[in-house]
Parts: structure tokens; C-alpha cells; sequence
């Protein structure tokens, strides 16, 4: 990237490179580590960067907040909802500002209304549509630490927004993208992305580097790294990402980026379990053109994503289907009441709710034209004695959907199976195990 050498005729101040760095609730989790905070901002504004830092609130502000909402009300309005959520990243935004200062580093606090982070008029989980960027530059000319509190948005017609949890990855990235920066640091409590969860398989290896597509599935399937928006962000601006830790501040983390460095020997990069979800059936669909479209329509205007998706050709002779699909466990009761809706249409039997799911993905882009990996999945699997209920696979990823219990053994076995323990940086892939 070319360094931009833009001289400012006001101060006379060189624009620099910027860096924008994130740092998630546990690394704001207090005023000590606030000002710990500020002292890894200061040490990389010493290298010579425009710095602008992204919050999150403070440890489980957030959490907490929404508990109390709870307490007052069974289903909150959205949009109070947003009003009191946005307030957690105000209080961390303020104080990191004030602990920068002093330290001698000077710096100002903004909030997403302050700036202009314009999102669509969607509450609790908005999509940013654009970021102003002149109130930013102008504080970085004049020598400024920019502190932007992180997951908040503003519509056109000024209401507050947020992105949804975990959307301060997002707002980072967003914002790196925004103002062309050379790299977005998102400073967590783990040292990088990992073959699988070190808390489930310990000799789990850290991934030096990971491709945008390797680390959206492995974001998307539940490796609680990074917001799978804010991933999606990155490869669509092309922002180098690293994911590192607060407090190893030497240790560079892994770095998320477009290129693939070299020939991939190892199909498969990680391993991940997700348990945020829950499968539904839906028994004895009318075999008719148009049932499907009418059932995910209706989750589709309430806004809930579905993830995998399997249609079974079940009883010949009465002309039904079963679909089964798979949502976030909160988004049941909501889903429940649009198929009661379209049951009359739909005219189905019965419909199940299987909520002791575990979702087992393994993600590698070396699993391209490379057959035989899906097989070896399912051995494995099979060999533990581990049922598989349903399977999806993309490009990159084949996921199994097994029972809970059986989640921990399904990532272990799989981490073995694919020798993901390499001592050696997971990078450096090693040979095609048999198949
Ligand atoms: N504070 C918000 C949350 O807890 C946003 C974030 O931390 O990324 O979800
Ligand atoms: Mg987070």
C-alpha cells in the first residue's frame, strides 16, 4: 500500500498511516486494564501511526443492561433497547479518553452519532450503509488519539441503532475500511485464531495466518473470535485484520487477509462446534411448487436467518416432504408463531424442535477438488460412535449437526484426525493425511 504523504497546510502535521486498533469488553473490563489499554495505544502510536481506537463496553455491561431490560419487560421495544445498549460504549469511550490524556497522549472521545456511523433503520442488529470520515481526519491532524465507541449506529432520521452483539469487531472494521487504514487490531483475551477452541482440545495450534474465506466460515460456524460481519466487512474492503492479545502485546496473533501465501498440503485449516442453535422439522409438507418459498419468506420478513437447510423426499405415496432447518435458539418462539401462520397453506403434520443440537464444522480452502475429505469427516465420526443428524457442506466447509452431548468428542476427534495438533504454525501445512 502506499503511504499517503498528504501534508496538512493547518498544523503542518504529515498525514500518517492509520491503525486502528479494537479492544473488546475483557480488555476495558476495569480502570486498570483501561489504562493498560491506553498504554498499548500510546506504544503503537510511537511507531508512527494515526491511531483510532474502537470500544466495546466495559466487561458485561452490556449482558448486564440487558437483564435489567428483562427485569421491566418480558419483549422490550427494539428501539429502547438500542437506546440503552448504545450507553455501554459511552462509558468505556470517556474513560479510555481520559486515561490516554493522562498519560500525556492526547485524545478524544466520539460516538457514533458524533461521527456519522449511518446504518439502515433496523434496530439490534443494523448494517452499517456508510461512515463520515472528516470529524475523524480533522482530530487525527491535529495530533489526536481518536477513541470511537464501538456497536452503535445512527439512521438518517437520527435514531440510535445498534449493530448486534459482538458488532464492535464490525464497527472496527468498518472503520479501517472508511478511512483506508493499513491494519485493523482487534485486541482480545485469546492469542489469535486457533485449529479449534484451546478450552476443548488444549494442544490446539495457533494459526499464524488465515484467509478471509477460511476465517468467515470458521467466524460463522462458532470459533467466538471475531464477529462474522466484521469478517465479511474485511474481505470486502480489504483490511488486513490480525486478531491478538491485550496482554501478550509481542505476541502478533494470527493475521486474517485476502492472499493465500502458498500451495495448501492440509485440507483442513480448523475445526469448530456451535451451540447457539436448534434444528426444526417440519413433517409432511405438501410436495407443491411453492411451500418452501412460502415457509422461509415468512422467517425472512421477521428477520431470521436460517442455516442449514434439508428438504427430504419422506412419504412417496401421500406426495409429502419433511424440511428440516436449523435457526438461533432465540429466534424459536418467534418462529413457532410464523409457522402456525402458514399451516393452513403449508398443511403439515407435526413440527419438532430439537434443541440439544451441536453444529461440528471443519473449514479448510485446501479442501477444494481434494475428494475423499467429507468421507473421512463422517469415519470419524462414525468410529466414535457419534450420530449425525444433518449435513450441509460450501466450497470450504462441510458441517455436521450431532447432539450436544456429543459436540466435545466430535471436535476432539476430528482436531486428531486431521492432525491439527502440529506444533509447528498451522500455516505450515503438512501432507494430505490418508483418506
Ligand atoms: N458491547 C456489545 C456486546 O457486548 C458489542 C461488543 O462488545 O462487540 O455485544
Ligand atoms: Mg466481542
Amino acid at each position: 500500500m502506499l503511504q499517503a504523504i498528504i501534508t496538512n497546510g493547518q498544523t503542518g502535521n504529515k498525514m500518517k498511516d492509520i491503525v486502528v486498533q479494537k479492544f473488546g469488553g475483557t480488555s476495558v473490563a476495569d480502570t486498570d486494564k483501561i489504562k493498560n489499554v491506553a498504554q498499548a495505544i500510546i506504544r503503537e502510536k510511537n511507531k508512527g501511526h494515526d491511531i483510532v481506537v474502537v470500544v466495546s463496553a466495559m466487561g458485561h455491561t452490556t449482558d448486564y443492561l440487558v437483564k435489567m431490560a428483562h427485569e421491566i419487560s418480558a419483549n422490550p421495544s427494539s428501539r429502547e433497547m438500542d437506546m440503552l445498549l448504545s450507553t455501554g460504549e459511552g462509558v468505556s469511550i470517556a474513560l479510555l479518553a481520559m486515561a490516554l490524556q493522562e498519560q500525556g497522549c492526547p485524545a478524544v472521545s466520539m460516538n457514533a452519532m458524533q461521527i456519522g456511523i449511518m446504518t439502515e433503520k433496523v434496530h439490534s442488529k443494523a448494517r452499517i450503509i456508510d461512515i463520515k470520515t472528516e470529524k475523524i481526519k480533522s482530530y487525527l491532524e491535529q495530533g489526536k488519539v481518536v477513541v470511537v465507541a464501538g456497536f452503535q449506529g445512527i439512521t438518517e432520521d437520527l435514531e440510535i441503532t445498534t449493530l448486534g452483539r459482538g458488532g464492535s469487531d464490525t464497527s472496527a472494521v468498518a472503520l479501517a475500511g472508511a478511512l483506508n487504514a493499513i491494519r485493523c487490531d482487534i485486541y482480545t483475551d485469546v492469542e489469535g485464531v486457533y485449529t479449534t477452541d484451546p478450552r476443548i482440545v488444549p494442544n490446539a495450534s495457533r494459526l499464524e495466518q488465515i484467509s478471509y474465506g477460511e476465517m468467515l466460515e470458521l467466524a460463522r460456524v462458532g470459533a467466538n473470535v471475531l464477529h462474522p460481519r466484521a469478517v465479511e466487512t474485511a474481505k470486502q474492503y480489504e483490511v488486513p485484520v490480525r486478531v491478538r492479545s491485550t496482554f501478550k502485546l509481542d505476541n502478533l496473533g494470527t493475521l486474517i487477509l485476502g492472499v493465500e501465501k502458498m500451495e495448501l498440503h492440509k485440507p483442513v485449516t480448523g475445526v469448530a462446534s456451535d451451540l447457539s442453535q436448534l434444528r426444526i422439522v417440519v413433517c409432511d409438507v405438501k410436495d407443491n411448487p411453492g411451500t418452501a418459498a412460502i415457509l422461509f419468506n415468512g422467517l425472512a420478513i421477521a428477520n431470521i436467518s436460517v442455516d442449514m437447510i434439508i428438504q427430504s423426499y419422506a412419504r412417496r405415496e401421500l406426495n409429502t416432504n419433511d424440511i428440516a432447518f436449523t435457526i438461533d435458539k432465540g429466534d424459536l418462539k418467534q418462529t413457532l408463531s410464523i409457522l402456525e401462520k402458514v399451516k393452513a397453506q403449508l398443511e403439515f403434520s407435526n413440527v419438532f424442535v430439537d434443541d440439544k443440537i451441536a453444529k461440528i464444522s471443519i473449514v479448510g480452502a485446501g479442501m477444494i477438488d481434494r475428494p475423499g475429505i467429507a468421507a473421512k469427516m463422517f469415519k470419524t465420526l462414525a468410529d466414535n460412535n457419534i450420530n449425525i443428524k444433518m449435513i450441509a457442506t460450501s466450497e470450504i466447509k462441510i458441517s455436521c449437526i450431532v447432539d450436544e452431548n456429543d459436540a466435545k468428542k466430535s471436535v476432539e476427534s476430528l482436531h486428531e484426525a486431521f492432525h491439527l495438533e502440529s506444533d509447528e504454525i498451522a500455516e505450515v501445512r503438512g501432507t494430505l493425511p490418508d483418506v
